[in-house]
């Protein structure tokens, strides 16, 4: 069992807050993601896991044993850095045989854990290079594969992909999800970027000034957020969040750019979040009668291929709406916009969800 429990753990830095009361559990096998802007927290609570840090106050208990007095080399967590850095006078394979041997490993063992995690990172044939005949991508692989061959209890990395460029991470993190799902370990991830997060981890913690704000599935993150803050951190465009008042039959945006037909919608709702794929747009000259939609001019149009964001001027708010394919829509278009009741977001006073 490698699960990783914090109990009201707290962390500070002379005046700054880094861990704000934190209490979570990372299950055995999990991939566990931190998502946070920087500053947030992520990098120390990496540090309080491995034991580089310790708390101020609360409890870490790693596989059910606390470990708040553990050094570092007894908590059996591998963590890859964000400098991957390599010892230069070694080759590649050194590199990453270099954890067993220290350990004192049989060699046969060794070879076998070697030859297994080059494999799975696709560096079998870069193994004989030093690493300043590296690629950054490959140096970063081969750093991964020399924590990857510890087979400690749970690994932790710090956006240990962000420096590879964007088609190569995508390619890893694809990889280090496959990797992470095969060996069955438990794995602390930290990124910054919201994409990664929800396309590898089973579960993110959203970080906000050192507090966790929520923890749950990517999807049922996306769905319910907690709070207009964390709408705001998954989702890209963003979701459109507009003050509201209550209208006749519903609920409207307060500088009427879009009205919802809602009448099930929470009285003390201040803001309705409005995701961009929900936004409907149709042409105004189809549905420009009453209740059909309400009219917005089309500021700008970015096609991407398989979808288009379209930037929609209405009231004083600019909207984003997300479309399949490449719909025939031109800038300054006037056009219908409305969104189905049930898709809308509902915050209250201090931007918390409230339940429709
Ligand atoms: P992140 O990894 O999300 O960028 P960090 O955990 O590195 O965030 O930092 C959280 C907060 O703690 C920040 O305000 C940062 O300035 C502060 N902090 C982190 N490490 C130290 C340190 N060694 N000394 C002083 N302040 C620190
Ligand atoms: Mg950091």
């Amino acid at each position: 069992m490698a699960n990783i429990v914090f109990s009201n753990v707290t962390k500070r830095y002379g005046g700054t807050l880094a861990v704000d009361d934190a209490s979570f559990t990372v299950n055995d096998n999990e991939f566990f993601c931190f998502f946070g802007p920087p500053l947030s927290g992520k990098s120390t609570l990496l540090r309080l896991i491995l034991g580089l840090e310790a708390p101020d106050t609360g409890e870490i208990l790693i596989g059910g044993r606390p470990v708040n007095g553990v050094s570092p080399a007894e908590r059996n967590v591998a963590m890859v850095f964000q400098n991957l850095a390599l010892f230069p006078h070694m080759s590649a394979l050194e590199n990453v045989r270099f954890p067993l041997v220290e350990r004192r490993v049989a060699g046969a063992e060794i070879e076998k854990r070697v030859a297994d995690v080059a494999a799975k990172l696709h560096i079998g044939h870069i193994l004989h290079k030093p690493p300043a005949q590296l690629s950054g991508g490959e140096r970063q692989r081969v750093a991964i594969a020399r924590a990857l061959v510890r087979d400690p209890a749970a690994y932790l990395m710090d956006d240990p992909i962000s420096a590879l460029d964007a088609r190569l991470r995508e390619e890893t993190r694809v990889e280090l999800k496959r990797i992470q799902r095969e060996l069955g370990k438990t794995l602390v991830y930290v990124t910054h970027d919201q994409e990664e997060a929800m396309s590898v981890a089973d579960r993110i913690a959203i970080l906000e000034n050192g507090r966790i704000r929520q923890i749950g599935a990517p999807a049922e993150i996306y769905d319910r957020p907690a709070s207009t803050y964390v709408a705001r951190m998954l989702g890209s465009p963003m979701m459109n969040i507009l003050k509201s008042v209550r209208g006749e039959g519903g609920v409207e945006a307060a500088d009427g750019t879009i009205r919802i037909a809602d009448k099930a919608a929470p009285a003390d709702a201040m803001e309705i979040g409005l995701r961009p794929e929900d936004i409907k747009v149709r042409p105004w000259s189809d549905d420009g009668r009453a209740g059909a939609g309400r009219p917005a001019r089309v500021f700008e149009v970015e096609p991407l291929g398989g979808y288009t964001v379209v930037t929609l001027a209405a009231g004083q708010a600019r909207l984003r709406a997300l479309l399949r394919g490449q719909p025939d829509i031109r800038p300054d278009a006037v056009v219908a916009i409305s969104c189905e009741p049930a898709r809308v977001h509902y915050f209250g006073q201090s931007g918390g969800a409230l339940a429709r």
